[in-house]
């Protein structure tokens, strides 16, 4: 048994989670919230029990220390030697990475690169690879891209309708990201309906704070909501998600904003908090919709529209549909947007089991029901330790297959 871990590090956050593997059991969980801010906190789990502290972190760097520190004194590890090897979550890959990889000095330069493509991103991750290599320099260090999965787009699809020297120049396409749930999720909705991946035509529907939808053909990505970047696609948390392009130099014209403001906005301002100028949190614009508030309920009304919108397109393009999966926050926990949701597919003979709905699943349909119907939280630090042990495996069978040479 080897322990491996997972290192998905945000802005201001820094998942984690430590797997003995092969066997994917779960040592430890957690999360550090508000780094960089006043009062960040840490919470974490183990054999079932949460724990909440307060740590003195002022950074990446802080947290990752302290980190160390919880794992040593709860004796998740008794020398660090023993995490064999850790995984890091990295938004975007580019074209570059359509499998993870093993950290080098190559691939690192190759993920700074993409800065340019992911500035709001791909720098966290970098931060914790740099962090977790110097902390633990034995460990194989792999990157797992949101992007990856998607790679599998064909060029009719990925590509944008712009001057083709755009893709040639500066590699203008949709990307995709979520790339590790919709992966994960697809493989996990094989085994619920025990039929082999390469048979079903899967939509999955990872609704968070950041959400998009994935066509997935025989295991495959066929064809994803977001684009270029993350903010294309569904209408999100304060994400606008896909609009008309000359919106964006009409508001510049009119207001004097600057690209920069500009961003903000339709990053930042935009979505269900754009709508309801209440809240990017689904839980609270649903909580003001069922007091009758009409922006809230109109937020919700779009938000369900675009995802409808988006399902029924890639039926269409797969020319059917086994599984419709919906995951992520909202798609885990809101009974009352996956029965929208379905109920605006009845055309599809998707019929919705309205107790196993409110149950939160996993099977939400009826005996009768066309498509099934699934809800298969997200576990994105499952999928990185999958590909760090298999990555980290087979670098340690290249290395002692060399050792065995010289020999
Ligand atoms: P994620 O980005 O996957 O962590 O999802 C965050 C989103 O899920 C937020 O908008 C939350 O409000 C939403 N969410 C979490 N729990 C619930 C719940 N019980 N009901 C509705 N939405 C929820």
């Amino acid at each position: 048994m080897k322990k491996i871990m997972a290192i998905n590090a945000g802005s201001s956050s820094l998942k984690f989670k430590v797997f003995n593997m092969p066997d994917e059991s779960i040592l430890i969980g957690g999360v550090f919230e508000r780094i960089g801010f006043d009062a960040p906190e840490v919470s974490y789990k183990i054999n079932g029990f949460r724990q909440k502290e307060k740590p003195p972190i002022h950074d990446h760097r802080d947290a990752a220390d302290y980190l160390i520190e919880i794992l040593l004194k709860n004796h998740i590890v008794d020398d660090l030697n023993e995490i064999s090897a850790v995984g890091h979550r990295i938004t975007h890959g580019g074209s570059d990475f359509s499998d993870s990889a093993v950290l080098d000095r190559t691939v690192i330069q190759k993920i700074e690169n993409l800065c340019e493509l992911a500035p709001l991103h791909n720098p966290a991750g970098l931060l914790g690879i740099r962090t977790f290599m110097k902390r633990l320099p034995k460990a194989c260090a792999v990157a797992v891209f949101d992007t990856s999965f998607h790679q599998t787009l064909a060029p009719e699809t990925y590509l944008y309708p712009v001057p083709l020297k755009l893709y040639n120049q500066y590699h203008i396409r949709k990307y995709g990201f979520h790339g590790t749930n919709h992966q994960y999720v697809a493989s996990e909705a094989a085994l619920l309906l025990e039929k082999p991946l390469k048979d079903l035509k899967i939509i999955s529907c990872h609704l968070g704070n950041g959400s998009s939808i994935c066509a997935i053909q025989g295991g495959k990505s066929v064809n994803t909501s977001m684009g270029f970047t993350p903010l294309a696609g569904l209408m999100m948390g304060t994400r606008s998600g896909t609009v008309d392009p000359s919106i964006i130099p009409f508001i510049m014209k009119k207001t004097g904003h600057t690209i920069d403001e500009m961003m903000d906005m339709f990053n930042k301002e935009s979505g269900l908090l754009g709508i309801s100028e209440i809240s990017n949190d689904f839980r609270d614009v649903e909580l003001a919709a069922k007091a009758h508030n009409e922006q809230a309920e109109l937020a919700i009304k779009m938000f369900v529209n675009r995802v409808t919108e988006c399902v029924g397109g890639y039926v269409a393009l797969m020319g059917g549909v086994d599984a419709i999966v919906f995951t992520a926050g909202i798609g885990e926990h809101s009974a009352s947007v996956r029965q929208a949701v379905v109920s605006n597919l009845a055309y599809l003979g998707a019929k919705l089991d309205f107790q196993s709905n409110e149950e939160n699943g996993p099977y939400i349909h009826t005996p009768d029901s066309k498509v099934s119907l699934l809800v298969i939280p997200a576990n994105e630090e499952l999928m990185i330790a999958r590909d760090t042990w298999r990555l980290s495996e087979g670098q340690a069978a290249r290395l002692s297959e060399k050792q065995t040479v010289r020999v």
